[in-house]
């Protein structure tokens, strides 16, 4: 067996995959010796291979068991295993030494040289070859999924701000409408509106307008949005348990400088449709910060409010020493840091990752500050929708 191969040849090839127990060595011993007695026109080529060594070509040939003889062809494998392997090859084997032959006799196998061809090089380097294939389709079928999980998540964001544009556009149409009825067709005033009532009304038009302008630039800003910039694995997250969580691993370090932390959010408040592993990031963040910065005895508010339909903000407030206004958006910035504050510990990373992590979920993230008398760091995150965006 295992002989070199012959011109215009073609092997059957028989992979015998195996694992470490003591106990298939004797098995393997009889499958060899069987094959050399069942040898017939085409020779065989024979490969042991330890599953626990190469998993990859386990997993690509399907095994579920050891010891497993898998028969490999161009057309189809086939699997024998169990503890009658031996019987099963004296029942395949006629057919297999056919196919063989009718495959050696359908391929040159040789080159101008009258050397092997690629085709019939060691059975290694192909194994070999195909433990990288697989491993490739692997990787490239977890990417498409991501990709696919970012665009469905974009989509989702889209076309939830795009449906809620009805709602102010609803109430600036109501607004105009009143004040049209409010006239005659030749252009009179009817007495029931007053011109507080026609102020009123203007107001509130104008400010439906604004909110529909605020709603247009997110569309356009989560279309253009960094889809691909963060992996994120989005799911439906109650903010007050996930608050209460981040509180309690950073409470110690707040106690030893004598720092009071209160969560303020509303039972009902609606739930997010968020990364979880990443927005406990961002709340770790602020908060570690709010207590690194903030001296001790002071106090930090956790808050959170449904904004609008689709947003809600989550504010961290501190007693610290603020933020000048100048350094406001710079300290979102990758390793900005303000030069009073280099004598303490980190990296000026933390802002930054922040920034990424609420972009890459269509939110926006900011401070307010006043210098001297502490900082708010807000940031918005989308509405979680049990029955996705009705289509009303
Ligand atoms: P780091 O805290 O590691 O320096 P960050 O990116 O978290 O990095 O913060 C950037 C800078 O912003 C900090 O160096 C600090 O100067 C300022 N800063 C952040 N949070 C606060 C805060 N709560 N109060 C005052 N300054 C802050």
């Amino acid at each position: 067996m295992q002989q070199p191969m012959q011109q215009n040849e073609v092997a059957l090839k028989l992979l015998l995959f195996i694992d470490k127990r003591p106990s298939l060595t004797e098995q393997v011993q009889q499958i060899r010796q069987h094959l050399e007695q069942l040898q017939g026109e085409v020779p065989v080529r024979l490969e042991i291979i330890d599953v626990s060594e190469q998993p990859y070509l386990a997993e690509h040939f399907k095994l579920v068991a050891t010891p497993a003889l898998i028969r490999v062809s161009k057309d189809a494998n086939q699997t024998l295993a169990g503890s009658d392997i031996i019987s099963q090859l004296d029942h395949w084997w006629p057919r297999w030494q056919m196919e063989a032959e009718a495959a050696a006799a359908l391929t040159p196998n040789i080159n101008g040289n009258g050397k092997q061809t690629e085709s019939s090089a060691n059975s290694v380097t192909h194994s070999t070859e195909i433990i990288r294939l697989s491993d490739d389709i692997f990787r490239l079928k977890q990417l498409n999924a991501e990709m696919e999980a970012q665009l469905k998540f974009k989509n989702r964001i889209i076309a939830m701000l795009a449906h809620d544009l009805r709602n102010p556009l609803t109430a600036a149409s109501i607004a105009v409408e009143t004040l049209e009825m409010g006239y005659t067709p030749d252009g009179r005033r009817s007495d029931k509106l007053t011109p507080a009532l026609t102020i009123q009304l203007l107001k509130h038009a104008k400010i439906q307008i604004r909110n529909i302008n605020r709603m247009i630039t997110d569309i356009l800003q989560a279309a253009r949005g960094p889809c691909a910039e963060l992996k994120i694995a989005p799911q439906e997250v109650d903010l007050l348990v996930l608050c209460r969580e981040v509180l309690e691993a950073i409470g110690p370090k707040a106690t030893a400088k004598e720092q009071l932390i209160k969560i303020d959010i509303p039972k009902d408040l609606p739930h997010v449709y968020a990364d979880i592993g990443q927005i406990r990031q961002v709340i770790t963040n602020l908060l570690d910060n709010a207590v690194k910065y903030t001296p001790s005895g002071g106090q930090i508010d956790i808050t959170a409010l449904h904004r609008t339909n689709q947003k809600v903000q989550i504010s961290i407030q501190d007693t610290g020493p603020g933020i000048p206004e100048e350094n406001q958006t710079r300290i979102f910035e990758e390793s900005f840091r303000l030069k009073r504050d280099r004598a303490k510990d980190g990296y000026g990373l933390g802002l930054s990752l922040c920034l990424r992590i609420v972009r890459a979920h269509y939110g926006q993230i900011w401070v307010d500050s006043i210098l001297g008398e502490g900082s708010t760091f807000h940031f918005t995150l989308p509405v979680y929708r049990a029955y996705g965006i009705p289509d009303d």
